[in-house]
């Protein structure tokens, strides 16, 4: 059965309500029956030439959004994002040790209402690239070009009782794993803590290493005994350039660090992880990172498996030309980073507008800088700069420090001052 036909198939099963019309009563009403065809029909009217899509509101997707506002200022500019608020990733860590609020990771998405995006909050289930449409939870929207910047997703079917026992695990890759590793933090009482790392690519490269760390100095300040472990699924810590680095900083604060350790099953039963050669690591607080792969959007859509195939430079779709693809999503050289993500939605913004006949020069290549914690008051540093094509042109990397941790701090409020205004 061809994909559209199944999509038909669905669609008739919708319209059938076989299980709502059993329960009756409220399913019958008149609003419910006008509600009910608004999946299958186009939301918003027919788009007039420069209609922009952007599926994902993360540091990429609202990047995108700006540069493009002020770049193609008639362009019709349409953000879908299912989530209420912005979240922030890099606040993540800092929230799972106490460093910081949560009110100090979101922001509101009416600064980019206020410049005439339209921000409509609902989920895509869908890409419809020969058609030039998407899939909504609240109906279908047609578009002239296209940004795919749907960030990570986390395959925690690959990881054996994952999905049928999330409880098991608390890790600070999305919000509410973060709010719950926090509270285990907070009240553990002392024992092996294990931080496990999925393959490379993962977003924020240095993050498990940097939640390691910070684990470790917050039990030793409160008085727990902890022994902190890292299991990691490459053969050394990420990035590879901060390999050493790392392995200096575990050494001084006593950290045991487990290279080649793939996690292929978390048995909350035992506190235990099972790894794919079969040995099994104890726990009594376990953070355990999922593999990281794109949303199933992408390979459903044909854009790629398991990430969006994108030209380097302008981010463009290398299978259909009026779609962009940036940020964690993307298979590019470019770090799964919040800077980099920032930078490839402004250069993609450049080349959607020069696509729509806008005068605009060509942005800078791409570079990053990252600033992880070792400790809560000093960074390590790590800069890497691009070629236009994605050739790495210099890896820089220094020592922990606190200067890098002020850095740190600017960095961060920086990024979302820019996409925000505060
Ligand atoms: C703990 C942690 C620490 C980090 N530290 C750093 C750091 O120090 N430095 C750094 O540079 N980066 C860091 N990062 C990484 C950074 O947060 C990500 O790389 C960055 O957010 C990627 O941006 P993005 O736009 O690709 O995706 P995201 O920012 O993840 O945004 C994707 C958006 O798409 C939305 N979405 C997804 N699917 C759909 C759908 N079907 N329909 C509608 N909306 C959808 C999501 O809700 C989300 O808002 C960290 C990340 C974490 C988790």
């Amino acid at each position: 059965m061809k994909r559209r036909d199944a999509l038909k198939v669905i669609g008739g099963t919708f319209a059938g309500l076989t299980v709502a019309d059993r329960l009756g009563g409220y399913f019958t009403k008149p609003a419910y029956a006008e509600e009910k065809p608004a999946f299958h029909k186009d939301i918003l009217s027919a788009p007039g030439g420069k209609r922009v899509v952007i599926i994902g509101g993360g540091f990429s997707g609202v990047s995108f959004a700006n540069t493009l506002r002020e770049l193609a200022p008639d362009a019709e500019i349409i953000l879908l994002e299912k989530n209420p608020f912005f979240v922030s990733g890099p606040s993540h860590i800092d929230y799972s040790v106490g460093m910081k609020k949560l009110e100090d990771a979101v922001r509101s998405y009416y600064p980019l209402r206020e410049k005439g995006v339209k921000v409509i909050k609902t989920e895509v289930g869908g890409i419809l690239p020969e058609d030039n449409k998407v899939m909504t939870s609240k109906g279908n929207i047609t578009y002239n070009y296209l940004l795919v910047s749907t960030g990570i997703r986390l395959a925690d079917e690959e990881i054996l009782q994952l999905s049928e026992h999330p409880a098991y695990n608390a890790h600070s890759w999305e919000l509410e794993g973060t709010i719950e590793l926090r509270r285990r933090v907070e009240s553990f009482k002392g024992g092996k803590v294990v931080v496990s790392v999925p393959s490379a690519p993962f977003k924020c490269p240095p993050g498990p290493y940097e939640t390691a760390c910070l684990l470790d100095e917050f039990f030793k300040k409160k008085g727990v005994s902890a022994e902190v472990v890292v299991a990691d699924a490459n053969d050394k810590p990420q990035p590879p350039p901060l390999a050493q680095k790392w392995l200096t900083v575990f050494e001084k604060k006593g950290i045991k660090y487990m290279p080649n350790n793939k996690v292929v099953e978390v048995d909350g039963a035992n506190n235990q992880l099972v790894t794919d050669k079969g040995e099994k690591i104890k726990y009594d607080l376990v953070t355990l990172i999922p593999p990281n792969k794109a949303s199933t959007l992408i390979k459903e859509s044909g854009l790629g498996d398991p990430f969006a195939d994108v030209d380097p430079t302008t981010f463009k779709s290398k299978k259909f030309g009026n779609i962009f693809g940036t940020g964690d999503c993307a298979k590019t050289p470019y770090t799964k980073s919040a800077y980099t993500a920032f930078y490839e939605g402004k250069n993609a913004a450049h080349y959607a507008a020069i696509g729509m006949g806008y005068s605009v020069k060509e942005p800078v290549p791409i570079h990053n800088i990252c600033y992880p914690y070792a400790s809560s008051t000093e960074s390590l540093l790590i800069r890497v700069d691009w070629e236009k094509d994605g050739k790495m042109l210099k890896a820089t990397a220094d020592d922990p420090k606190t200067d890098y941790r002020d850095s740190r701090a600017a960095w961060e409020s920086t990024l979302l001052k820019s996409l925000f205004g505060a």
